[in-house]
């Protein structure tokens, strides 16, 4: 594709940002003229005041959390659907199937009301009630099924596509193996952060749940900057992607488990394999780092970040200072507290996982639930 191409020539000048079309626009210019799915992308990318000073880094976090549906999802939900429509899979009036529990349903479901199309959503029944009812508010049809492992037929993944195959105009965007997916952040993602970096930046870091990001921008910074960019994905303990990377690809060990929600991964997905070997190494962090991460964005940034995206800033922070001082890493920000807050503020859900002690004693004053 033509971002893919032009990035090894891509020049850092006078551009700010660019839209998920590839127009060159400022944030202050512009208007979502059509509607939710042009208000996708163009985030900022944050300093992180003190983590930078620590470190001697610049440690800027990309505010996924700002686009409209609240998370980086929304890049890839816009991205299969368009890929559906230009294949001819999706025409007026059609119907998306995607097996979701999380953000990439939010942000499906806001794309397809935009768009007027009908969306379906498989998710395993051990999900909150909350989410549930967030979907069919946003006016998805919801199906909460048995949780049973991928290898079941009866997985809500394999559910979702036999609902779309068994219906005319409709298509199960199947979000971990589209490499739709990817492609949205090595078109939007990936030139956003080489333009607001103006190519001046070291390493990349974030997590991987179906791994479009960290494929798709380590995809374009790789390309881009002509292999100089470091990029190293973050996973969270009981996930085989850490295991996968720092063994060359030899082993798939899952070891632990992790309250992070939205990544971790039990294969590789497609998303992954084909830049697998692009990536420069892999991180594990631990749970407490993350939840000690979400209080002290709080405190120190204003910032009300998920768990996932406070994995990656722990991650951001160990790359720096593994670089040493001087260097500028990236990171993504990808979703706000507000669905997981009766969770990360919560002094009894703390004490369940045993991560009461990760919050340090001048940060308890934040757990408030
Ligand atoms: N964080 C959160 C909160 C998410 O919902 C997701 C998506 N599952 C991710 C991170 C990971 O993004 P990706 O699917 O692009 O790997």
């Amino acid at each position: 594709n033509s971002a893919l191409r032009s990035a090894s020539t891509f020049s850092s000048s006078a551009v700010e940002a660019m839209n998920p079309h590839g127009v060159e626009i400022s944030k202050a210019q512009r208007i979502a003229q059509d509607g939710f799915v042009s208000a996708i992308g163009n985030t900022p990318l944050i300093r992180m005041k003190k983590l930078s000073e620590e470190t001697g880094c610049e440690i800027l976090g990309k505010a996924e959390f700002q686009n409209p549906g609240g998370s980086v999802k929304d890049r890839a939900a816009l991205y299969v659907v368009k890929d559906a429509e230009e294949r001819g899979l999706l025409r007026a009036g059609g119907t998306v199937v995607e097996g979701t529990a999380g953000n990439t349903g939010i942000g499906l479901a806001h794309v397809c009301r935009s768009k007027g199309y009908k969306l379906v959503i498989y998710m395993p029944n051990t999900q909150s009630q909350g989410k549930i009812d967030l979907l069919r508010l946003l006016g998805a049809e919801v199906y909460p099924v048995p949780a049973v492992a991928f290898e079941n037929p009866e997985n809500y993944n394999h559910q979702a596509k036999r609902h779309a195959e068994a219906m005319d105009n409709a298509v199960w965007t199947n979000q971990f193996d589209n490499t739709a997916n990817r492609q949205a952040h090595i078109e939007t993602t990936g030139p956003e952060i080489w333009a607001q970096t103006q190519g001046k930046l070291d390493a990349f870091t974030c997590g991987s749940g179906t791994a479009g990001t960290i494929a798709g921008v380590t995809r374009y910074l790789k390309t881009a900057s002509e292999g100089r960019v470091k990029c190293y994905v973050a996973d969270p303990p009981g996930s085989i992607v850490y295991t996968y990377v720092s063994s060359g690809g030899k082993m798939t060990e899952r070891k632990g488990s992790s309250i992070t929600e939205g990544i971790g991964q039990g294969r590789i997905t497609d998303n992954l394999k084909p830049d697998i070997d692009l990536l420069d190494g892999a991180l594990m962090i631990a749970d407490e780092k993350s939840i000690e991460m979400v209080y002290r964005c709080l405190d120190e940034e204003g910032l009300y970040l998920g768990a996932s995206s406070c994995l990656n800033v722990v991650a951001a922070k160990e790359v720096a200072e593994k670089l040493g001082p001087g260097h500028t890493v990236v990171t993504i920000l990808c979703d706000g507290a507000y669905r997981y807050a009766e969770r990360l503020f919560s002094k009894k859900w703390l004490e369940s996982k045993s991560l009461l002690n990760a919050v340090p004693d001048r940060l308890r004053k934040y757990i408030v639930l």
